[in-house]
């Protein structure tokens, strides 16, 4: 196993970690219930079948052919020659701001929408909501950044560093901590809050079309697509979901399929 294998096996353990600290240490919910609830099962198979599933694309299907694709890069001179410090924050921003148009792009465009949807089908957006998505959203996802970072010569450092926050944020961001709200209005202009981040998993999507950022809510603030917890008065408990009819179906095979249904 190489050393990059092994950060990315660490960084996902950290991120497991997290999700059940928050559920059980910070929320107390009863482990048993949790473990052996419909919700769980269903959503960890989905887990365990996605990392399949991406380490079989990953290894087998896209390595072998990608690291032939390309060898040029935009910024590789001007990384070369920039401070370290300064290296890694432009490489988080400009992945950052990647993240931002991917996900503003799965809202907009039908088809990506129904295999970015599967996410937003949570009614209880916890720590586990980070294992409810499609596998084929995550393989465009990652062809997607892989060919991004690739074209824009972002060095491994930056990469590393963002994976670090993004393992830490995920659970944090789907969760229901909430800060003060003198506090929530500062620190969620500068990184992404649960309460900001739960704005965008309310059921009318006229405030879920919104709050696309991944880690920094600056490119919701730039083209105008934040919405602001405390501003709109929907700082506590907002509804989530995808429709008011929805029925709670926990199968693998129906997360599967959800795509290909038409709603
Ligand atoms: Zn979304």
């Amino acid at each position: 196993m190489d050393f990059i294998s092994l950060q990315k096996i660490i960084l996902k353990l950290l991120n497991y970690f997290l999700v059940f600290f928050i559920l059980f240490v910070v929320y107390r919910k009863n482990i048993l219930n949790v473990i052996f609830s419909s919700r769980f099962i269903a959503y960890s198979s989905l887990e365990v079948f996605k990392k399949i599933f991406m380490l079989f694309f990953v290894g087998y299907v896209f390595t072998p052919y990608f690291n032939d694709l390309l060898n040029f890069s935009i910024l590789e001179n001007f990384y070369a020659n920039s401070h370290y410090v300064f290296v890694v924050l432009i490489s988080l921003l400009l992945i950052d701001f990647f993240q931002y148009v991917l996900h503003f792009i799965q809202h907009n465009v039908p088809v990506l929408w129904r295999l970015h949807r599967l996410h937003h089908f949570d009614k209880t957006v916890d720590g586990l909501t980070n294992f409810l998505s499609h596998p084929i959203e995550g393989v465009i996802g990652f062809i997607l950044l892989s060919f991004f970072i690739a074209i824009i010569g972002i060095p491994i450092e930056g990469l590393f560093v963002y994976t670090i926050l993004t393992a830490i944020h995920e659970p944090y961001g789907h969760s229901d901590i909430r800060f003060t709200e003198k506090f929530e209005k500062v620190f969620n202009k500068i990184f992404i809050t649960p309460q900001f981040h739960r704005v965008h998993h309310h059921l009318d999507m006229k405030r879920g079309n919104s709050n696309f950022g991944g880690l920094f809510p600056f490119w919701d603030m730039l083209f105008g697509t934040a919405v602001f917890p405390n501003k709109n008065k929907i700082f506590t408990n907002p509804t989530l979901g995808i429709s008011v009819d929805q029925k709670p179906d926990y199968s693998i095979l129906s997360f599967l399929i959800n795509p290909f249904k038409k709603s």
